[in-house]
């Protein structure tokens, strides 16, 4: 009988960290849930370890681990609570577990992603922000040591299935002449620029196809999140950048495709269900049953294809031109991103605002040179600085 396989999930009571546990639920006799971590929701916790019952829990925000140890203790669950941002890149370097699922939001997931990829674990990638961060120290560190990284944003693992049996994540493979990411459009495919002036952060929410966490709903509205997964397929397939090309898909049915140099392209189809890739990282290379229900086929009138336009959408070429200027301008590009996200969620700017802002960064500190991780950090911060200023000023262009 095989042993269960020990799971950690960062980002346990975000969108995708729920629907990790969902698998793993529905596995019992393949996984067990070995430690969560969130930032400071408290009751979300609490039932997922009364559910779960792991080893740890983090939560980043002190005050948060404190009432969730008093709430545990009370339930008299034996769960041990540990807090700060060093106990997560403690609990994800554990030397007992198998898996690391790394789905916390943002650059908070940088430091405990390396941290269990440091330490040669299988890491589930959601948390694309650390790759567009630090892509060539995440994937150095994954060779050096001999970690396994498998994508699970769905277009990362998507064009995964597609590549030849044996692929590795991190090295460039043979024959291909094309990736071809797609995306949904988000909710405002077909609005004019005057129109995206006016709307809200619940309409920038409502995507389409998929149920998600705020922040990257509102960066698949402004496609900051197909730029970022440029960023992310390059670092992760190793393909020079003229190869990697953006097509919106609104039906979400086809989730990318891997084209060969003899014109052979191969796609991947499934129903827009988080649960099948964490089911395909979580089994590898084995298939998990049933992870997701069937497709079927007769119920798809059509499937379109449409070029992404990039006067309404300008995010998305920036990422092309971050990832071009190269040192630290993607993590300056996320920095500005994260800022401008939260400024337009707490209603203090505009939707039209949000690649103003990232403009405006980008502009100011043109190419910015930095190799070390403490350099990359350092402008990150800067970054930060900066369109905060923006954002308070209002001086946006
Ligand atoms: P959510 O906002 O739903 O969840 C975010 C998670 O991160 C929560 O558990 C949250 O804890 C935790 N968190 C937030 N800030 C911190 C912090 N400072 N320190 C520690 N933990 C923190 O996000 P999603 O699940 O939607 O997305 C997670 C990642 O996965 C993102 O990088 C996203 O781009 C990527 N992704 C998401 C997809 C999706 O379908 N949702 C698809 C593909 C990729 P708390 O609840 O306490 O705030």
């Amino acid at each position: 009988m095989s042993k269960l396989k020990k799971v950690v999930i960062l980002g346990a009571t975000g969108s995708v960290g729920s629907q990790s546990l969902d698998v793993i639920r529905d596995h019992q006799d393949s996984f067990e849930v070995f430690g969560v971590t969130a930032n400071s929701n408290v009751n979300k916790m609490l039932q997922i370890c009364s559910e779960f019952k792991p080893k740890y829990v983090v939560l980043a925000d002190t005050k948060a681990s404190s009432l969730l140890k008093e709430k545990l203790k009370s339930l008299r669950l034996k769960t041990e609570v540990l807090q700060g941002d060093k106990a997560l890149q403690e609990l994800s370097s554990n030397s007992e577990s198998d898996i690391v699922i790394s789905a916390i939001v943002g650059s908070a997931g940088l430091k405990p992603t390396l941290a269990a990829i440091e330490k040669g674990k299988r890491v589930l990638l959601a948390n694309k922000e650390s790759l567009v961060i630090s892509g060539s120290i995440m994937m150095d560190a994954a060779d050096k040591c001999n970690a396994e990284i498998l994508p699970v944003d769905s277009e990362h693992n998507a064009i995964f299935q597609c590549l030849p049996s044996g692929y590795k994540v991190g090295v460039e493979p043979n024959s291909v002449s094309r990736l071809i990411l797609t995306a949904s459009g988000g909710p405002f495919l077909s609005k004019s620029l005057t129109d995206l002036g006016s709307v809200t952060p619940e309409q920038a929410c409502a995507h389409p196809n998929w149920d998600m966490g705020a922040k990257i709903s509102v960066d698949s509205a402004t496609m900051m999140n197909k730029g970022f997964e440029v960023i992310e397929a390059y670092w992760l397939f190793k393909v020079d950048l003229e190869k990697i090309e953006v097509i919106v898909h609104p039906q979400s049915i086809v989730h990318s495709m891997v084209e060969y140099i003899d014109g052979s392209m191969i796609a991947h189809m499934a129903v827009h269900d988080m649960r099948l890739p964490i089911a395909f990282g979580l089994g590898w290379p084995a298939r998990v049953k049933k992870a997701v229900p069937s497709l079927d086929l007769h119920q798809l009138s059509k499937l379109e294809f449409i070029a992404p336009d990039v006067k309404r959408f300008p995010c998305l070429q920036y990422a092309f031109d971050a990832l071009n200027a190269g040192g630290a301008t993607p993590a300056m590009l996320n920095a500005a991103n994260e800022v401008a996200v939260a400024a337009f969620l707490q209603g203090q700017i505009k939707f039209i605002d949000i690649s103003k802002i990232i403009d405006a960064v980008l502009q100011h500190f043109g190419n910015y040179k930095a190799g070390s991780l403490e350099e990359i950090m350092i402008a990150d911060e800067k970054a930060r600085c900066y369109a905060d200023a923006v954002v308070r000023g209002r001086n946006i262009g």
